[in-house]
């Protein structure tokens, strides 16, 4: 039977192309033959994401199956409790609704704070240990050839991906991990549900004076949340949620009048604050694929489903989508099946596809409920949320769903290898 060159071609070396890359070689070495191509491959390195993100016990538990935890623990900032509060902005005291002791077993915080360059660093070391052909180009264009009709198929049924350094890639299955603007998903003719929110998030970085004690704060002010999540030292990742014409007018303020805003929202209980690094701005929308696969096709991660950050869990979702893929792919390949068959995607495209439109769901709803100046609301919300912190059977159960840890987990979720 004539064999395509790759049996995987991933576009999109981000958090999801690289981990699954990664997945795929540990589980299947290297005759199953996989490749990344990414023109930004190790940008984030260079600084240019800001971005730090949770990550949640069970993609620490992913990452630490894979020996790609062991690289960040280092630089990792365990979430020990998390306070929620709801108030307008020129409030004095910003009463406390919820708290939540951040362990989801003794001894297992319920998540980690860690900067994405020094998670997507950590990944393309270890994807470079590997051996794992990176490449610096993007995929282009795609053409889908159907294998023949005969039993055995004389031509398989492969994709051949071209790429923007003018070489063709011949494979089984090509993952799109191409992020929110999916050129593949485009091109496959993949539609999406959702919507802008018409807000966007500031991100920055600040120093602060006193010990954080690893407690993240997310305080829902009327333009939406405004976090402040610990990092190592003394220093916190901030992502500000304001209207895109408000975040525009905050992003333009010389640094002193940006300080003065920022302090509005930050408060002085950790004492002096100075802003580090560059700020950034995101435009926040939702969007669900309508389709998580195509002919030869798997959409992951941010090219499948966009949410907003205000439960922290966008990239969350991105490895679950890599690992319920990973497992599903393992499986096809030990039983000698071709992992671009229709049946071997649609079993992928069943396990995610109803976990996203719920947690999309549910974040689009927490982010109308939060954001809006209405009393009535505030006054629903804040008795919901009092509720929630008197139940700690709830609370538990809260944590546990947030760490990724309830329903039908991947068994590299479950840090267990495929
Ligand atoms: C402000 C903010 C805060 C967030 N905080 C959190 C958090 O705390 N926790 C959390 O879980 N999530 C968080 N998220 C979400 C998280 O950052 C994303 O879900 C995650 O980065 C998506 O990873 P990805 O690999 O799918 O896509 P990306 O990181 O977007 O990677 C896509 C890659 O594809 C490459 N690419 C693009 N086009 C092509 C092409 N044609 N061919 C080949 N390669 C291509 C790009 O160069 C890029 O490297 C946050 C998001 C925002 C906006």
């Amino acid at each position: 039977m004539a064999r395509s060159d790759l049996d995987v071609l991933i576009a999109g070396g981000g958090f999801a192309g690289l981990t699954l890359a990664i997945a795929l070689r540990q589980a299947l070495g290297a005759s199953f033959a996989v490749a990344v191509a990414d023109p930004g491959l190790g940008r984030a390195a260079a600084g240019d994401d800001e971005r730090a993100s949770a990550i949640v016990a069970s993609v620490r538990r992913l990452f630490e199956t894979l020996g790609v935890w062991q690289r960040v623990a280092a630089d990792a900032q365990p979430i020990l409790d998390m306070v929620v509060t709801d108030s307008r902005l020129g409030d004095a005291v910003r009463p406390t609704f919820l708290t939540f002791a951040g362990e989801v077993e003794p001894g297992e915080p319920f998540a980690h704070m860690v900067e994405n360059r020094i998670v997507v660093d950590a990944l393309i070391a270890k994807a470079g240990d590997l051996g794992i052909d990176l490449r610096s180009a993007a995929v282009t264009d795609f053409t889908v050839s159907a294998a023949d009709g005969e039993e055995p198929p004389a031509h398989p049924g492969r994709i051949d991906a071209r790429l923007s350094d003018a070489n063709t890639l011949r494979s089984r299955l090509l993952v799109a991990a191409d992020g929110a603007r999916s050129t593949i998903r485009s091109k496959a003719g993949i539609a999406t549900h959702g919507w802008s929110y018409g807000q966007s998030a500031i991100v920055v970085n600040v120093a602060h004076a006193r010990d954080h004690q690893g407690r993240a704060e997310e305080h829902f002010l009327p333009a939406g949340p405004f976090a402040i999540l610990p990092l190592k030292g003394n220093r916190a990742s901030i992502v500000w949620t304001e209207t895109t014409a408000d975040a525009e007018r905050i992003m333009a303020l010389p640094q002193a009048d940006f300080a003065a805003e920022l302090e509005q929202r930050f408060k002085l209980h950790l004492g002096e604050i100075k802003v580090i690094g560059k700020r950034r701005m995101h435009p926040l929308g939702f969007f669900v694929a309508r389709s998580f696969i195509a002919e030869r096709i798997a959409l992951i991660g941010d090219a499948a489903h966009l949410i907003h950050p205000i439960a922290g869990q966008g990239l969350n979702m991105g490895l679950k989508d890599v690992a319920a893929l990973a497992e599903v792919l393992v499986d096809a390949a030990r039983l000698g099946l071709d992992p671009g068959a229709l049946d071997v995607l649609e079993r992928y495209q069943r396990w995610r596809r109803f976990d996203t439109m719920a947690m999309g769901i549910a974040t689009d709803g927490l982010n109308r409920l939060f954001s809006n100046r209405s009393d009535v609301l505030r006054l629903v919300r804040d008795v919901g949320l009092g509720l929630v912190d008197r139940l700690p059977v709830l609370k538990r159960l809260f944590i546990r769903e947030a760490a990724g840890l309830v329903g039908e987990v991947p068994k590299l979720l479950r840090g267990e290898a495929l």
